[in-house]
């Protein structure tokens, strides 16, 4: 039985296995031309869509040994100059669109509702005015000022009991 003259596997043409044939140059460049083909890429897309390939696919992913694998792979990837320099130019063509600048502006502007928000929420003997505003802002927030109102007003009592407490217990020592 003739086998592969490299690895002695199984025979499949010219002397060689099927991996092995694989690489002869001109075979690699048939095939190469072949995986360019429409109906091939049709195929192999149908092919990732059925459930068993993704199971199995599931499962090889699954495995620490593999995981370490794809981990380490990525970052041999990731470190290449030319993927690096496509990697730089594609963040920076993103960070000049349109709408990646308006989401930019939007989440400053949110970022500093919430500052203001917080900080007004804190205030110890907030004025009318400040409170009006935070209502407004809980508002755009979403955030429930009810549970902040009676919080506040609960400190509030405490504060008076507290202080009547004081004044009672002073006039009341002679
Ligand atoms: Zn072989």
């Amino acid at each position: 039985m003739k086998t592969c003259k490299i690895c002695g596997g199984k025979h499949l043409a010219k002397g060689l296995c099927s991996k092995h044939y694989q690489q002869l140059p001109e075979v690699k460049a048939k095939l190469r031309e072949y995986y360019q083909k429409p109906e091939y890429k049709a195929r192999r897309r149908e092919y990732y869509q059925k459930p068993e390939y993704k199971a199995k696919q599931r499962e090889y992913q699954r495995k620490p040994e593999n995981r370490e694998k794809k981990r380490e792979y990525n970052r041999k990837y990731y470190q290449k100059p030319e993927v690096k320099a496509r990697w730089r130019k594609y963040m920076r063509e993103y960070h000049q669109k349109p709408e990646y600048k308006a989401r930019r502006r939007e989440q400053a502007e949110l970022k500093k509702t919430i500052t203001e928000y917080h900080t007004l929420l804190k205030k110890k003997k907030p004025s009318r005015t400040e409170i009006l505003r935070l209502e407004a802002l809980a508002d755009i927030l979403g955030r429930d000022i009810e549970e902040w109102r009676t919080e506040r007003m609960r400190k509030d009592y405490h504060e008076r009991m507290d202080f009547s407490q004081r004044f009672e217990k002073r006039s009341g020592q002679p």
